[in-house]
């Protein structure tokens, strides 16, 4: 019966040991995990702020990093 509990420590032992490795280990490295592809930096033609591609609004003149910036500029050079 000794014989039993000691081996059933054993084996619990080796358990908790084996949880605490995997767990120490960094997690694999699949497509999901990858980061984004990098993106061009544009810059705001107002403020001058560089912002990724997909964040950057089109407007007259240039790109701009909000609405505010869009509307002020193109208030500010008038379409000739
Ligand atoms: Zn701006």
């Amino acid at each position: 019966m000794k014989f039993l509990l000691v081996l059933l420590a054993v084996l619990v032992l080796l358990w908790l040991l084996r949880g605490s490795v995997q767990r120490r280990m960094p997690p694999p490295r699949g497509k999901a995990a990858a980061p984004p592809a990098p993106q061009p930096m544009l810059r705001c033609a107002l403020c001058g702020t560089h912002l990724p591609r997909d964040e950057a609004l089109p407007g007259r003149g240039g790109v701009f990093c909000d609405d505010a910036h869009r509307a002020a500029f193109e208030k500010s050079h008038p379409e000739s």
